[in-house]
């Protein structure tokens, strides 16, 4: 018997959850439904408890790390174990309803390839929220309004992706990148049942913003790179000329201006340095292609 659904539960020192949890989603997932509680190395007891309430359902995985992984290998972890073609990924803390696992599966039936849901009502962090999905969009030009609520995927496109840690909040950007179909509808977002947020907001703004950059950067600049760096570079340099040519015109005119030197210096330096890095880009982007496609080959 196969399950069409993996339910993906990363979990981190979320002892006191854990009995809730399983209770709650065993209530209201039925046996299309199987649960992958992965535990990140967390050290108040939540493995061995989640082993013991385990026992009292079925169809419930329990993997573990030896240590602190972070989010993004965890769920990787889960995947590798999880059996159905379609992934949830579920926050242990409940703050998302299993209601709503359901009715995001039963969107997929439209012929989407990932449903994010959008967060709706009021909740904690809202502002911050927002901003951060404001500037996803505008990077990304993404098809909805929120990355980082409840979803639910085809196995399929976390398998195509290179999720480097603490890129679980860049999915959504990297399955549109990829070309996959992507829906939305809205969710609830409770309250924590129990215990400490893992991120604390100021780690999470910073972290979330370069990896944000980092991200646009791999899907844009680092694909082609001649293109980006070329381009700056190129201005930089025509730029740099046509300010030297006008020094000399001044300077023939009889009044050079010493200041403008610098700055033909400066922007023929930049133009080159900016080529250059084009350049490097370029051999480094066709390895990674290169190795891309060997990978392709030997999966
Ligand atoms: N988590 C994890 N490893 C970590 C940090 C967090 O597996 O290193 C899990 C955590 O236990 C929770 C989920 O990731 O199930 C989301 O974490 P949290 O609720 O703290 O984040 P928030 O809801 O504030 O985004
Ligand atoms: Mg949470």
């Amino acid at each position: 018997m196969g399950f069409r659904v993996s339910v993906i539960i990363p979990a981190y020192n979320e002892k006191d959850n854990i009995p809730f949890l399983f209770k709650e989603l065993k209530e209201k997932l039925d046996k299309d439904y199987e649960i992958v509680f992965v535990d990140d190395g967390s050290d108040d007891g939540s493995y061995e408890l989640a082993i013991e309430e385990a026992k009292k359902y079925n169809n419930i995985k329990i993997l573990k790390h030896l240590k602190n992984q972070g989010k993004t290998q965890a769920i990787l972890t889960g995947l590798e174990a999880a059996e159905g073609d379609i992934i949830c990924i579920y926050d242990a803390d409940l703050q998302f309803l299993p209601e709503d696992i359901i009715n995001l599966v039963k969107k997929m039936d439209e012929g989407y390839d990932l449903v994010c849901g959008y967060k709706v009502g009021k909740y904690e962090k809202k502002l911050v929220s927002k901003i951060y999905n404001f500037l996803a969009r505008l990077l990304f030009k993404l098809p909805v309004r929120d990355i980082n609520a409840l979803k639910v995927m085809k196995k399929e496109v976390l398998l195509n992706m290179k999720l480097r840690k603490d890129w679980h909040r860049y999915i959504v950007p990297l399955a549109h990148y990829l070309g996959y179909r992507i829906g939305e509808m809205p969710v609830k977002l409770r309250k924590r049942m129990f215990g400490l947020p893992k991120y604390s907001s100021k780690k999470r703004i910073i972290i979330g913003f370069f990896d944000l950059l980092a991200v646009a950067f791999q899907l844009t600049f680092l694909k082609k790179p001649m293109l980006y760096f070329g381009t700056i570079g190129l201005f930089s340099l025509l730029l740099g000329l046509l300010i030297g040519l006008i020094s000399i015109i001044l300077r023939i005119l009889g009044h050079g201006y010493r200041p403008l030197l610098y700055l033909v210096i400066l922007l023929i330096l930049a133009g080159i340095l900016f080529f250059s890095l084009g350049l490097i880009g370029e051999v480094q982007a066709s390895i990674v292609e290169r190795l891309e496609d060997i990978e392709k080959k030997i999966k």
